[in-house]
């Protein structure tokens, strides 16, 4: 099954206590898209300005990701800025510039075909509502957030909640969503809300799944180095959504194994700044990893 990903392609100017970088790629759907493009084809759709380097598009078209979905419109690339103190799992936003992403309105290419899987990752809800009311999917679909959209588009979100059935975003989100602390009652709050299961991401300490019959948690891959944790979420979702799509069946088995590749790619993705650490990685090292992530974790 094919997946396809909405989101932000962006330029990001990152600072962590590792370095600076400035303008690079970056994105909620350009990790999503570049961690699920190692099990299925990916469809793109977002939008960028013309001054996105076309060694970028580039990168897209080398993972065999479609782009026809990714509109190059007039204007400036979303960009955002952000840093992150030895506390990795919180980045402090300094600037959010929505730039073409502003009143964006994508048109839809046909070849989308409704019964793939839909993977919304992080952008504006009412975009994300748009977009999942043009394909009108019939396939999984998923759901990410941030902070920013739950403090100011939080209706909206509660309503897209209804018809997602997985609905990823990390604790403090949870928390500040549910208004409760303890991260079981803020799964139950959602799950109430209408979303069949729920990923509670959790930084360097892994992550917890929620469903009617099932309750997991996967650690975070013990790694040597770590630069850069921007697109962390984005890149398990992708995993997750991309293990998810190339499945048969969606089993208990599949769903915990789907939260493993999750948290290996995103282990990949925090190595380097930007992309580079995905776009390093080969698929045997994926499987390298997750066999050593087994030896890990079994008691
Ligand atoms: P993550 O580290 O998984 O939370 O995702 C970081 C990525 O999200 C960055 O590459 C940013 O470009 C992107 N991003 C940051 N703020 C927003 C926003 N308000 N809407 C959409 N994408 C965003």
């Amino acid at each position: 099954m094919k997946l396809t990903v909405i989101g932000s392609t962006a330029l990001d100017s990152i600072e962590t206590p590792f370095g600076k970088k400035e303008e690079i790629l970056g994105g909620s759907a350009t990790y999503a898209a570049l961690s699920a493009s190692f099990f299925v084809p990916v469809s793109l759709i977002s939008v960028v300005g013309k001054d996105f380097p076309r060694k970028y598009l580039n990168i897209f078209k080398k993972r065999n990701i479609d782009i026809e979905g990714l509109e190059i419109k007039d204007g400036r690339t979303f960009r955002w800025e952000a840093r992150y103190q030895y506390d990795l799992s919180y980045a402090e936003t300094l600037n959010t510039e929505l730039n073409v992403f502003e009143g964006f309105r994508p048109v839809i290419p046909k070849k989308i075909d409704p019964k793939d899987n839909l993977l919304l990752a992080n952008i504006d809800p009412e975009l994300q509502s748009f977009i999942f009311h043009q394909i009108k999917p019939f396939g999984l679909v998923a759901c990410d957030t941030m902070n920013l959209w739950i403090e100011h588009s939080k209706k909206a979100l509660l309503r897209l909640l209804k018809k997602v059935d997985i609905f990823l975003l990390n604790d403090a989100e949870a928390r500040q969503l549910s208004g409760e602390k303890n991260l079981l009652d803020a799964a139950k709050f959602i799950a109430s809300r209408g979303a069949r299961m729920i990923v509670i991401k959790k930084g360097e300490h892994g992550a917890l799944f929620f469903s009617k019959g099932l309750r997991f948690m996967v650690p975070a891959y013990l790694l040597e180095k770590l630069s850069d944790p921007t697109g962390a979420g984005d890149t398990f979702a992708g995993g997750m959504l991309g293990y998810l799509s190339r499945s048969p069946k969606i089993t208990d088995r599949v769903l915990r194994r789907a939260l493993v590749y999750g948290s290996i790619m995103a282990s990949f993705a925090v190595e380097r700044f930007s992309a580079t650490g995905l776009l390093k990685t080969k698929p045997e090292d994926v499987e390298e990893r997750v066999k050593h992530f087994e030896k890990l974790t079994k008691f």
